[in-house]
């Protein structure tokens, strides 16, 4: 890289470790890049590019285009296709790539926890395991839970569901983070009696607060980790890319 330029990173958001790594890195050129669900985004510093870029070779064409010197995949654990077009498009173009995740939730004592591989997985476990559904797995999970007609749902999103949603389904809009306070309101106000969530790891007041209660949770688990170097926090992204930088 010629001295005295910028080096430039092109982060993968939609997440709050992305948000912060953008507001971390002093003496980079930062672009993030977001997908576009939400229509009132929490915005990182910087440049922020909004959609899709057209599959891996999009993103490829993108990272040669904007001469991107290093690609970080702070996406959320789920956005599993994003983070495999991410891997393809660092191959193909030999920019060096860090994925960024939250390190997973542990079961602890007094937790009561039934890990599913997915959403289908989670909609055919209900409604033994409960029939008053606190569903904490994000808008466009939702619809996974739609046939699922012997169950209640109190469903938390950002903005509201397209369909299809399950018959008996209040929605509560709301961003996180969540206090255990809050949560246990909403618990006990509702009657809840089984939590549906990812395990998206980060703040866990709603596994606290169903510990609490004494209700078990349907955890999904993470899909498959990518085949790239991966930290866990901020502060290790910016180790990382102050190495890559030289
Ligand atoms: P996904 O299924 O892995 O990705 C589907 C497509 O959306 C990608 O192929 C890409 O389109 C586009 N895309 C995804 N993330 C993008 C980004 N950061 N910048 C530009 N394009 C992006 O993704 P998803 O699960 O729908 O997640 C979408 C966004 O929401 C991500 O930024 C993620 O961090 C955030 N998020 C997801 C979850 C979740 O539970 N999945 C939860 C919280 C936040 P092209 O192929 O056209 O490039």
């Amino acid at each position: 890289m010629p001295a005295g330029v910028a080096p430039r990173v092109l982060i993968l958001g939609g997440t709050t470790e992305g948000r912060l790594l953008a507001g971390a890195l002093d003496g980079w050129s930062v672009i993030s890049s977001l997908a576009g669900r939400t229509s009132r985004p929490l915005l990182p510093p910087g440049e922020v590019r909004v959609g899709g870029f057209g599959g891996a070779d999009g993103l490829a064409a993108y990272l040669r285009e904007r001469r991107v010197d290093a690609l970080v995949d702070a996406t959320h654990p789920f956005a599993a296709t994003m983070t495999a077009h991410a891997v393809a498009a660092a191959a193909a173009t030999g920019v060096p790539l860090l994925v960024l995740r939250r390190p997973g939730w542990v079961e602890g004592p007094g937790d009561d926890w039934r890990r599913v591989p997915d959403l289908g997985e989670a909609a055919a476990r209900l409604p033994r395991l409960g029939d008053r559904v606190f569903l904490t797995t994000g808008r466009q999970g939702i619809a996974a839970f739609a046939a699922v007609d012997d169950c209640w749902f109190l469903a938390r999103s950002v903005e509201p569901p397209a369909p299809p949603v399950p018959k008996r389904l209040r929605i509560v809009l709301d961003r996180g983070p969540f206090t255990v306070e809050g949560e246990l309101r909403l618990i006990r106000e509702h009657e809840v009696n089984v939590l549906v969530t990812k395990d998206s790891g980060g703040p866990a007041g709603k596994l606290v607060a169903a510990r609490a209660q004494g209700i078990p949770v349907l955890m999904i688990d993470r899909p498959p980790a990518p085949e790239a170097p991966t930290v866990g926090g901020v502060d290790q992204a910016v180790a990382w890319l102050k190495v890559a930088a030289r």
